[in-house]
């Protein structure tokens, strides 16, 4: 028989086991990883052109999102099929090409894993005319070489949009319609990142004391009314936009820190990256550069490369393009040394970017 004692002591004591037996079997569930943006990618490793497979219609809206298929692609039959067709294969091909992979056109394991990682959400391509390592004309023919080193990846929007002369001194403020990091953290971090072009070009930055900022930073989510859609945790992190539009996205979905563990994103890194396209900068191909669009979580990038200097120098003055060009490739390895005199060289240029001024 049932002892009514030991049955009431079983009741006491039920709820602790309860708790217990729910933390045991619910553990594996709330540790798994949550699904990220780019995971469907993995499906598509090892396909090719003329093989039909679900969810090769994601993949050309990847491919169409980032400028490796023609924006008209996205008004015909095709973007919408699984068919793995010529144009496909030649986006996938320009892809290859930008990031450093064997341009076959076939979704090997090194494309599907460099396809899935964590990017920033501007096109690499825009348009179709401008790209990065793929648009160069020295690099058509794939593959690695040794060369590509002494070679600037960077590159600029279509028609170099820029801020004009009379605007190098630039004030941000701040707004959200989602509330991530505190207000105090977000301006830290955004006054170092700021400071990082500042001391490589004639660009100065400060925070706006009124409502017309030139520069508006704020976290949104999912479809925010830009046309350009975030797409939850991983996949795109953050998007800016060319000059003079001034605004900066960060994903509020993403799990942002200043001090990034594993699966955290590094905010400082994304925001130095994001303020290289609010200057006009584009995309590089060079992995070591600030604006590589790769972003990888729990790691830190927060100081600019060669590539990145060589590009702001550019987009300043193309007549300083070529000393300091040639200077950058030999002195690639000493970067400290090669700031300090560019901002020798800055001190030149601020003759004519006297002082903050008002456009
Ligand atoms: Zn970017
Ligand atoms: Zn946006």
């Amino acid at each position: 028989m049932t002892n009514p004692k030991a049955v009431a002591s079983l009741l006491q004591i039920s709820p602790f086991i309860s708790l217990l037996l729910l933390a045991i079997f619910a553990y594996p569930i709330l540790s798994t990883k949550s699904l990220q943006a780019f995971d469907f990618l993995q499906q598509l490793d090892g396909w090719h052109k003329g093989q039909k497979v679900e969810s090769v219609h994601e993949l050309k809206q990847y491919l169409r999102k980032f400028g490796y298929l023609d924006v008209c692609y996205n008004h015909t039959k095709h973007e919408h099929n699984n068919e793995f067709d010529d144009d496909l294969e030649s986006g996938i091909k320009s892809y290859q090409l930008n990031y450093h992979l064997k341009a076959t056109g076939k979704l090997d394991a090194q494309t599907v894993k460099q396809m899935r990682m964590p990017r920033c959400g501007v096109p690499d391509i825009v348009n179709g005319k401008t790209s990065m390592r793929s648009g160069k004309k020295k690099h058509t023919n794939g593959g690695n070489s040794s060369s590509l080193h002494s070679v600037s990846l960077y590159s600029f929007f279509q028609g170099s949009p820029r801020w004009p002369d009379s605007k190098s001194y630039l004030t941000y403020q701040f707004s959200s319609t989602v509330p991530v990091t505190d207000l105090k953290t977000l301006k830290t971090v955004s006054k170092r990142a700021f400071a990082r072009w500042a001391e490589v070009s004639h660009f100065k930055f400060s925070e706006a004391t009124d409502e017309a900022a030139d520069i508006v930073i704020g976290f949104y989510s999912g479809d925010h009314g830009d046309g350009s859609s975030f797409d939850g945790p991983g996949g795109t992190l953050a998007h800016s936009f060319s000059p003079t539009d001034g605004r900066l996205h960060f994903d509020a979905e993403e799990n942002w820190s200043t001090n990034p563990k594993q699966d955290m994103m590094d905010i400082e890194t994304v925001a130095v990256h994001e303020i290289g396209h609010l200057l006009g900068l584009e995309h590089s191909s060079e992995p070591k550069a600030i604006m590589y669009p790769i972003i990888l979580f729990g790691s830190q990038k927060r100081k600019l490369h060669g590539d990145d200097v060589q590009a702001v120098i550019m987009l300043m003055d193309p007549a300083l393009m070529v000393p300091l060009g040639c200077l950058l490739i030999l002195f690639h390895q000493q970067m400290e040394g090669f700031i300090s005199m560019q901002k020798r060289i800055g001190v030149l240029i601020q003759g004519r970017h006297d002082g903050p001024r008002n456009s």
